[in-house]
């Protein structure tokens, strides 16, 4: 734990009090090295996934330099937007912004969030009023620009945040677009989980002299976070999930699918299960995805089956477990997956339920976390329980199954940890070509 306190970064008694009012007692380790070096005015490269406090590493010391030019007028005249964030997604955008506001909520900063989706007139009239702090998807914050309703050629600050999905994402002509409208002379700080060569290219071509940060990548294994896989056929999934459910800490649970369809088809399955469960997906409307999520932190929804993308950044305070129906094929994801819990020091539990088709990418996973996941060992499963078949399956499934416990031969392999080539720590870690991340239709940007 940091023996630094917020006060020894020298932010103002307003930015303190808020903070104070939101709980947080010390800085986070990217708080630590982050607000110092934004006060000083430093462009900032910063390796940082959710759950390491980023936003308020950002979001403060911003804050804190924009109180001067603060103003209580009326006038949008003195309300010009000085500070930009760009972020991947529209549940980012509301989370980031729903930050800065609890942070600000002292000053007389104003801050606005916009993202695609929703009706672009409702957004127009706040614009015109004035805002200092803009959070906002590139896509819709291109359209704004298109209808010369936002001026950015005030902005003193950038924030890319997430800046590794905005670039799977396909975000990168909205970026260059947006990036050529800024003032040269401004401070740009740059978020990401990983330093692909894109995303070096990137802060080359943007930013001046930037300063690296990071955070230990341990967040991706977090002492705090007990990972578990299960080496479960596919069929079986469903069975053991529900099983998982049912246990004492399962009282908020993400589960991860890799598909839209899946978390569609398991959600419902879990419902007519009797499970309180919901997804959200790119397939949704905004609507449903935010009332997915509000019934998910009220509690009227226990389970949350996700993809990916429509996962990214959510903020969903001390979530104790997450589920990996099925893990990911790109390494890093499973890092992002598990971040949502053991948030800020909170424990969780992150369990993933591996097939043998999946069985590659478990090993790509414990290479880039350069540890092994403990094996548990299934436990007696309710059958007969039939999965949600979503995509087409390995054709190892179709095989008729034997009469006992078909697995044996396959569980009882002793399990070997394949890091022979594990990435040190210290080592960049490598930039293999990944799937590109599924665009949900409501993130395509028409033409
Ligand atoms: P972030 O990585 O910005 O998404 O933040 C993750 C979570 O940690 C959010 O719920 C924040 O409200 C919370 N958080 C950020 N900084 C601190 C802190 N210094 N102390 C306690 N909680 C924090």
């Amino acid at each position: 734990m940091s023996t630094v306190s917020f006060a020894d970064l020298k932010l103002a008694p307003e930015i303190l009090r808020a903070l104070t009012e939101s709980g947080y007692t010390t800085p986070t380790p990217i708080q630590e090295q982050a607000i110092p070096l934004v006060l000083e005015g430093h462009d900032l490269m910063a390796g940082a996934q959710t759950g390491t406090g980023k936003t308020a590493a950002f979001a403060l010391p911003m804050l804190q330099k924009l109180l001067p030019q603060a103003s209580s007028s009326t006038s949008p005249a003195r309300h010009p937007v000085r500070a930009l964030i760009l972020v991947p997604t529209r549940e980012l955008a509301i989370q980031v912004e729903e930050s800065i506001k609890a942070y600000a909520k002292h000053t007389k900063l104003r801050s606005l969030v916009v993202f695609g989706g929703v009706d672009i007139k409702t957004q127009k009239p706040h614009l015109k009023n004035g805002v200092e702090i803009l959070v906002a998807t590139p896509g819709r914050l291109l359209d704004h620009i298109e209808q010369k309703t936002v001026l950015l050629n005030t902005v003193q600050m950038l924030v890319l945040d997430e800046a590794d999905r905005m670039l799977d994402m396909g975000f990168m002509p909205d970026l260059k677009r947006i990036l050529a409208l800024l003032p040269r002379q401004r401070q740009s700080l740059m978020f990401s989980a990983t330093f692909s060569n894109e995303i070096k290219k990137l802060s080359e071509d943007f930013m001046n002299y930037p300063t690296l940060i990071e955070v230990a990548r341990s967040n991706a294994s977090a002492e705090n976070i007990a990972q578990k896989v299960y080496m479960v056929e596919h069929d079986d999934k469903h069975a053991l999930l529900t099983q998982l459910l049912r246990g004492d800490d399962a009282k908020q649970v993400i589960v991860f699918t890799k598909t839209k369809l899946t978390a569609s088809r398991l959600a419902k399955q879990l419902q007519r299960e009797g499970v309180a469960a919901d997804a959200i997906h790119g397939d949704k409307t905004q609507l449903e995805r935010m009332q997915a999520l509000n019934a998910f932190k009220q509690g009227s929804v226990t389970v949350l089956i996700a993809t990916d993308v429509a996962a990214r950044g959510l903020d969903i305070d001390s979530l104790p477990m997450v589920i990996n129906y099925e893990i990911p094929h790109a390494a890093e994801d499973y890092v992002h997956r598990i971040g949502r819990t053991g948030r800020a020091g909170a424990s969780g539990t992150a369990i993933s339920l591996v097939s043998p088709d999946e069985e590659r990418y478990l090993q790509d996973i414990e290479k880039l976390i350069n540890k092994p996941i403990k094996r548990e060992v299934l436990p007696a499963l309710a059958k007969p329980q039939r999965a949600p078949r979503a995509e087409p399956h390995h054709r190892e499934f179709h095989k008729p199954k034997p009469q006992k416990p078909s697995h044996d031969a396959w569980f009882d392999k002793p399990y070997v940890p394949n890091i022979a080539h594990a990435i040190p720590a210290s080592e960049p870690e490598k930039t293999e070509s990944k799937p590109k991340a599924q665009i949900p239709a409501l993130f395509r940007r028409p033409g």
